[in-house]
């Protein structure tokens, strides 16, 4: 017999200025849902006690405050497993993941994957499981993360694995970043048609007040210039402000970085 893979439904609490606290709920088991990077308690409690459901559990990508400070909070309510990277800056408790690790929800019928991914920083993690990607501060719509403590190496390698997940994965990231994100991205490639319409559409979701996410890998690999250090555009816009040519496309990427860490 194969494996139940059911339906998730997930949903953002908004959190701090611009965090995602992304909610996972399975159509196999209304009333429970697992929580990724809860950054404050306070608004995840809110939720769920008006909404009548129980925490399951807690999945962390990497040990920044705003993406674990509602743990203690949380699991002091309800005691629940906590899964993260095997690192000593994770709350305590918490049961360590790592590259192909995979963890169960039996009560609820999921099951994830995890993938390391290091870039923002070295033991940062991601959740893969039932069409969706959870990747907190790793990857974000038209953009990444800040490079605190991996190499452009590790974070290019990471992204890189990512963009390889089937097109039609949901990607959840962990802030809200997409308009600034496209504003540099078509700064560096002004020709890109597709990150030009979705930037007229994200411009209409943010006048809305309604997230931007999910994105998917397939408008990824389309707008965002990070997995795009291939392609001659993205290519040919940091060779001329690097004033040299970049014989890798790991160079591409860390001139790219270095560019939009001084972006406006
Ligand atoms: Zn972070």
């Amino acid at each position: 017999m194969s494996k139940p893979n059911p339906a998730i439904r997930v949903r953002p609490i908004r959190a701090f200025a611009d965090n995602y606290i992304w909610v996972i709920e399975s159509v196999a088991a209304p009333g429970r849902a697992i929580v990724v990077d809860p950054g404050d308690a306070d608004p995840v409690d809110a939720d769920f006690r008006s909404q009548h459901i129980e925490l399951t559990g807690i999945l962390l990508t990497h040990h920044h405050p705003d993406h674990i400070g509602g743990v203690a909070g949380l699991i002091a309510r309800t005691p629940v497993p906590v899964f993260g990277p095997n690192d000593p800056r994770m709350p305590a408790g918490t049961r360590p993941v790592g590259d192909g690790s995979v963890i169960e929800f039996s009560e609820m019928q999921l099951s994830f994957e995890t993938w390391a991914l290091p870039g923002h920083t070295a033991s940062h993690v991601g959740y893969i499981g039932h069409g969706a990607l959870f990747c907190g501060d790793t990857l974000f719509s038209a953009g990444c993360g800040r490079l605190f403590e991996g190499s452009p190496e590790e974070m290019n390698a990471s992204l890189s694995r990512l963009a390889e997940l089937p097109p039609e994965t949901r990607v959840y990231c962990a802030h809200e970043y997409t308009a600034a994100n496209l504003a540099f991205a078509l700064a560096v490639d002004p020709s890109n048609e597709s990150a030009r319409r979705y930037d007229a559409a994200v411009a209409a979701w943010r006048a809305a007040g309604a997230p931007t996410l999910p994105s998917t890998i397939a408008l990824e690999r389309r707008v965002n210039p990070f997995l795009r250090c291939a392609s001659p555009a993205v290519r040919e816009a940091v060779e001329s402000r690097a004033g040299h040519a970049l014989a890798r496309s790991t160079e591409v990427f860390a001139e790219l970085r270095r560019w939009k860490d001084g972006f406006r």
